[in-house]
């Protein structure tokens, strides 16, 4: 038996989305299928298969069963229509894009994204003839400005990594629909526990899978998925998704698959070519991952807000940006969109600048220094000299990673541990 889609409480579908018990040998939890093939049925039903006529398995860089089972699961808590796994949430945004941009086109950006994205959009993308527009979307006037016909996409984060702004994700999706293009989110920081992006109108969601739906700093991966709402015939802008399809015999992605054309587009097209496919074992611990996302989160934001009441009265600590304090400029727009919390990553300034931001790194105990957000663990980051330091200075303190900022990802230890080992850092500064 499935689970009906979107019948049951979100608790409830984290870990029953999408899977059920393997019915040839009845194991219950999804089982890795580690295999590249899958034996066809006869010659047609191979032939059938390759030109899209049957739903398939064929070869592991387009599909997998255990890759299938993490794609229901993330597309039916995103409440989606259908998605696509990919290797790492970089991947993802280049998948996102693929189908919908030819060269001499462009994206229209949050300049408040992920250091990695700033990088990827604003060199990787440039030398595939793909512009980039970078705008401060906290003023949704800034982007009707700059918004034009050559623009394929708005993309921005919901909540942003790392300097915790909270976009008006409502007004910019009704900006993107009039001007009949796709708001993409890249949701990775809130997770579909604290924001869900389709509800406030965005058309296209991606994922770094890598953070808190794997939870455990264990696997790399990304996700792109889908309304199934988004229009393509309402303009001429899209032809690789309403034009037929050379490498398909003309196939018309839009008009055969309807709903979830675009998905196809991606798996049949894009992924295809690309080649950036999830592995089966990765896919396997972000199912497992996200059975216990709900809980994760909860404790995650309750022992976020709790340090950050430590440190915003701390005196060695210059300011505390988090939306959950009442004094953030984000807290009205958290009310609105994150009522569950506002996520366990932030940024404090530190008095005494990049020394100090060195030395309570090299003080801290229970604090790892790494790279990353989303461990069960607790981290601790100077983002200037590390996930943003090849953006210029002036993007630097754009994304909110001057030299001063520290960022923590706040895990799911005991708060006062948390707070003690923070203590003790600054007391030694
Ligand atoms: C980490 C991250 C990415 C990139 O994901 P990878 O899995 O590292 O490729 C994209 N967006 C955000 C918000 C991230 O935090």
């Amino acid at each position: 038996m499935t689970v009906p889609k979107n019948n049951y409480k979100f608790e409830t579908r984290t870990i029953h989305a999408g899977s059920a018990p393997d019915p040839s040998t009845g194991a219950r939890n999804t089982p890795i299928f580690q295999t590249t093939a899958y034996t066809f049925d006869s010659t047609d039903h191979a032939a059938s298969l390759f030109n899209l006529q049957n739903f398939g398995f064929i070869y592991s860089r387009l599909g997998n069963p255990t890759v299938s089972v993490l794609e229901e699961r993330m597309s039916n808590l995103e409440n989606g229509r259908a998605a696509v796994a990919c290797s790492t949430g970089h991947a993802a945004q280049l998948l996102a894009l693929h189908p919908l941009m030819e060269p001499g086109d462009k994206i229209l950006a949050s300049r408040n994204l992920y250091g990695g994205s700033i990088t990827q959009f604003s060199h990787a993308f440039k030398r595939f003839g793909w512009g980039v527009d970078f705008v401060d979307a906290t003023n949704i006037n800034n982007i009707k400005k700059i918004l034009n016909n050559k623009h394929k996409c708005i993309f921005i984060e919901s909540l942003s990594n790392p300097g915790g702004v909270i976009l008006d994700i409502e007004k910019i999706a009704v900006i993107a629909n009039k001007a009949k293009i796709p708001l993409i989110v890249d949701n990775t920081m809130a997770s579909p526990y604290l924001i869900k992006p389709f509800e406030w109108g965005a058309d296209i969601i991606t994922h770094s899978l890598t953070k808190f739906v794997g939870g455990h700093g264990n696997s790399m991966g990304g996700i792109v998925i889908e309304s199934g709402k988004f229009d393509w015939f309402l303009s001429e802008k899209y032809p690789s998704m309403t034009k037929p399809t050379e490498s398909y015999h003309g196939l018309i992605f839009a008009e055969t698959f309807g709903d979830f054309g675009y998905s196809m587009k991606l798996r049949a097209d894009s992924l295809r070519d690309l080649g950036s496919t999830l592995s089966p074992t990765n896919a396997f611990y972000f199912i497992n991952g996200l059975e216990t996302l709900h809980l994760r989160m909860e404790r995650h934001c309750k022992n976020a807000l709790k340090v950050a009441k430590f440190l915003e009265q701390h005196k060695k600590v210059l300011w505390v940006s988090y939306a959950g304090l009442k004094n953030s400029k984000y807290h009205n727009l958290a009310k609105k969109y994150m009522s569950k919390g506002v996520g366990p990553v932030f940024t404090f300034g530190l008095k005494g600048g990049d020394e100090a931001g060195k030395k309570i790194i090299n003080q801290v105990k229970i604090f790892s220094h790494v790279a990353n957000v989303g461990d069960t663990r607790s981290l601790i980051l100077h983002p200037a000299s590390t996930t943003h330091n090849q953006l210029s200075d002036k993007q630097k303190i754009a994304a909110g990673a001057g030299p001063e900022v520290i960022r923590l990802s706040i895990g799911i230890e005991h708060h006062k541990d948390l707070i003690t080992d923070l203590k003790y850092a600054l007391a030694n500064i």
